[in-house]
């Protein structure tokens, strides 16, 4: 009888696993296993946590619910800590394995880790299986070498040639494992990450794991039926029910985007199918295109220069990055969105617009930063969707049409326009009336401390001038082209 090592990785979840099906299907043993891998909790390379604690919390749930699911279908989960390439051998000797499966990956680092593995792991194959997207690279109408470089073009072309398929059914039971130590979920102390205080501001108590993720997808879709209004609300910022919110367990695998999938059409079929139906799934097919064009890029994703090539002098000027980083650059839209995601972990889709391309466009701050900065703090941080977006808001991005930004205190005015957004995050802005807190900047400061702001005390005064800083960098940018 086969013994298979099922490794799970961003797939922490029961329902929908080709890996996991597969490794069942060839009727042996089967092991789920998962590794806290050292490296995921140390640095970036400009110095952040590379999991910081929001990421390291939602995960720790997220294994210990796949452990307990796990229980109820009569098996387990084997936690280890260390390196994959060294501990999943040690495991295969130890218990005789015979393969080890995992779902596939697209990028640099997580691809690195395979490899070494499979080094390690010498006669004994590691087999991977396709998972993470709503369409599989096969039903694509083209390789991924000719992976269109729109998003339009791509996604009229996927939509005209193929269905998204079902997801697999759920697992009822699985059969208990051989004898082994199953070892315990490691302490904070152990990952070396600070647990993060709980704000009560934030837009909603994210809890990792896949019941948690289900809960979410009935709450949104079926109890409060906002499905039928997403795509009238999804650029909200404020509250749990603008957007989906599906973001961090998708990341980590806790909910399969087939799945979402086909509640969708359940939704359609039972109750209303609209723009807005559609439009989640046209959200998902963002998410699927990204890890494409990560597949696509390979490398290149990274470089400062981006999937474009585009050499830029971008600055590396910590000063004003860190006023960025903790909400001090005096643009109140801003500074909201990046004291929410300091405080939380979470950020709107606008807000993530706004903060990305004011660090690039109006501060010409290395984008990189802003990406390992984003890696570091947002729970549903994907390697794929980040860096694919940040290169695209960078302008370096495979897509990259010239010098695009966005316009902060008209992106405040149509998204927030009665300033509750803003004030929720800067509660030194209360007095200010809305008619005037979009544009702050301009007021004098005789007129700020009527509204009970001390310009450059309780709230900072502009870090650059809107025009001027973009006029310069907009010259830097086209000097690359
Ligand atoms: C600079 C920047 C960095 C980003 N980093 C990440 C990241 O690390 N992880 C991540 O999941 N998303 C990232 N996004 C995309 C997007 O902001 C989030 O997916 C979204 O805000 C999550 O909230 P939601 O689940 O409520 O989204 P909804 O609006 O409900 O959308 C549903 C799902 O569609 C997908 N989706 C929506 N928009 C995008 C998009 N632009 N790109 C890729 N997928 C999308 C997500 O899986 C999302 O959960 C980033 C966007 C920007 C501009």
């Amino acid at each position: 009888m086969e013994r298979v090592l099922v490794w799970h990785r961003h797939n922490l979840r029961l329902h929908d696993r080709p890996d996991l099906q597969r490794a069942l299907a060839a009727g042996g043993e089967v092991i789920p296993f998962y590794c806290f891998d050292s490296r995921e909790f140390g640095e970036t390379a400009f110095g952040f946590p590379k999991t910081g604690a929001y990421r390291s919390q939602f995960l720790r749930e997220a294994v210990a619910d796949l452990r307990q699911n796990l229980r109820r279908l009569g098996s387990d989960l084997v936690i280890r800590q260390g390196k994959p390439e060294e501990v999943i051998p040690k495991l295969v000797r130890e218990l005789r394995i015979d393969w080890v499966i995992c779902e596939e990956e697209v990028t640099t680092e997580e691809r690195r880790v395979e490899d070494a593995v499979q080094m390690q792991l010498g006669g004994v194959p590691l087999k991977k299986e396709w998972g993470m997207t709503l369409y599989h690279p096969s039903q694509l109408p083209f390789s991924i070498a000719e992976l269109p470089d729109v998003f339009t073009r791509f996604r009229k072309a996927v939509e005209k040639s193929a269905e998204v398929r079902p997801p697999l059914p759920p697992l009822r039971e699985m059969s208990p494992l051989p004898e082994v130590a199953v070892g315990e979920l490691p302490t904070w102390e152990e990952l070396g990450v600070e647990p993060p205080l709980l704000d009560e501001r934030g837009v909603l108590r994210f809890r990792g794991g896949e019941s948690a993720g289900l809960q979410r997808l009935q709450d949104y879709v079926w109890n409060r039926d906002c499905l039928q209004n997403y795509k009238l609300t999804r650029n909200g910022m404020l509250g749990a029910d603008y957007s989906s919110k599906f973001s961090p367990w998708l990341a980590l695998g806790c909910l399969s985007p087939r799945w979402i999938a086909a509640e969708v059409q359940r939704y359609e079929a039972e109750r209303v199918a609209n723009d807005s139906t559609y439009w989640l799934l046209f959200e998902l097919l963002w998410r699927d295109y990204f890890r494409f064009v990560a597949a696509k890029g390979g490398d290149r994703l990274f470089y400062p220069s981006g999937l474009q090539g585009l050499t830029i002098a971008w600055k590396q000027d910590w000063p004003r990055f860190k006023c960025w980083c903790e909400g001090r650059t005096g643009y109140p839209l801003v500074d909201a969105n990046m004291r929410e995601l300091a405080a939380t972990g979470f950020m709107s889709n606008r807000g993530r617009q706004n903060v990305a391309s004011f660090l690039t466009k109006n501060l010409g701050i290395d984008w990189r930063m802003g990406a390992e900065w984003f890696e570091s703090l947002l729970i549903d941080y994907d390697v794929c969707s980040n860096w694919g977006n940040w290169n695209y808001t960078a302008g370096v991005g495979n897509d990259a049409r010239g010098f695009r930004y966005f316009n902060i205190p008209k992106q405040s005015k149509d998204y927030d326009p009665k300033g509750e957004y803003v004030k929720h995050w800067l509660p030194e802005l209360a007095g200010v009336p809305p008619h005037r807190i979009h544009d702050i900047y301009r007021l004098k400061a005789g007129e700020l401390r009527q509204y009970g702001v001390n310009p450059g005390v309780s709230y900072p005064q502009p870090v650059v001038d809107l025009g001027k800083s973009l006029a310069k960098n907009r010259a830097i940018y086209e000097g690359a082209m």
